[in-house]
């Protein structure tokens, strides 16, 4: 799986070269137009390599001389660049995202870190490779709280997931939590846009079905032992008794919940019946989980 952290990191090189080639045409087309510019320019390169010689030979009053010629060359171009209204910066390279400054990251209203507009595309392929490339229309800002009319209590656990997904929900240091609710509620949805604005927040993030747990790759299942922030859908017990799903499940919780990495499942059925029902060794870790309901 990809993160977006990698992702924005593996576009830096294009990003420089870009930056690069922004200016060198900047320049080429500033010295085309004003030639006595790139004659200046020119002369103080030549002065400045002569002004290190000068002073390397400890000769104070030819480095001296430089100098001044240098300070006279340099008022000639300050001259040049303003009576023809150049842009001063003309020859330096400048971001090409004037927003984060090509760091790929912005800082949101209440001052956390977000992924900027100009990496949308990453931001897709990494939904794509996170799980979430079948949600693509899923979004928080369409998350309505009034469906179904019990707009507080969607309201509430909209809060809740999201709190939990912060870390800002201190339950004696959870990790593992439990969302329950009646089938047909918009779990899916909501967990699909918590993963989603996780994954816009920088974290590494994955969301799954239970079910597809047998047939995640074997790097995928290390991968999702160690992100961020992790979202099972679909947590049902009589999942966790096929094949090597409980086994899978078992060995993924326990080591995030040791690293103190939050784990959301999502259920439609009641915790009671999930403990009840699960393979053994992953309901004796649902006791302890906390709850969002
Ligand atoms: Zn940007």
């Amino acid at each position: 799986m990809k993160t977006i952290k990698g992702l924005i990191a593996a576009g830096l090189a294009e990003t420089e070269a870009a930056r690069r080639i922004t200016r060198d045409e900047n320049m080429r087309r500033v010295y085309s137009d004003f030639p006595e510019l790139k004659d200046i320019d020119g002369k103080i390169i030549d002065i400045r390599k002569n002004r290190l010689i000068a002073a390397i030979d400890h000769d104070e009053r030819l480095a001296k001389r430089y100098d001044i010629e240098e300070e006279s060359l340099i008022a000639q171009r300050e001259l040049i660049i303003s009576d023809n209204c150049i842009d001063p910066e003309f020859d330096m390279e400048k971001p090409i995202c004037t927003k984060c400054g090509d760091t790929g990251f912005v800082k949101g209203k209440d001052g956390t870190p977000k992924v900027c507009s100009c990496k949308q595309s990453e931001l897709e392929e990494c939904y794509e490779s996170c799980g979430l490339g079948d949600y693509t229309s899923f979004t928080m800002k369409n998350y309505r709280d009034d469906y179904l009319g019990e707009s507080e209590k969607r309201a509430g656990i909209k809060k809740k997931m999201l709190r939990v997904m912060l870390g800002m929900e201190d339950e004696g240091g959870k990790a593992l939590w439990i969302y329950s609710g009646a089938p047909q509620t918009g779990k899916t949805y909501l967990a699909v846009c918590i993963a989603k604005l996780a994954i816009s927040l920088g974290k590494s993030a994955y969301y799954t079905k239970c079910e597809n747990l047998a047939t995640l790759e074997n790097d995928t299942i290390e991968d999702i032992k160690r992100i961020d922030f992790l979202i099972i859908d679909d947590f049902a017990d009589d999942v966790t008794l096929h094949g090597d799903i409980g086994s899978v499940l078992n060995n993924v919780l326990e080591i995030r919940t040791a690293a103190g990495l939050c784990t959301i499942l999502v259920s439609a059925l009641p915790l009671t019946d999930l403990i009840g029902g699960c393979d053994m060794r992953v309901s004796g870790k649902l006791g302890r989980a906390g709850k969002i309901s």
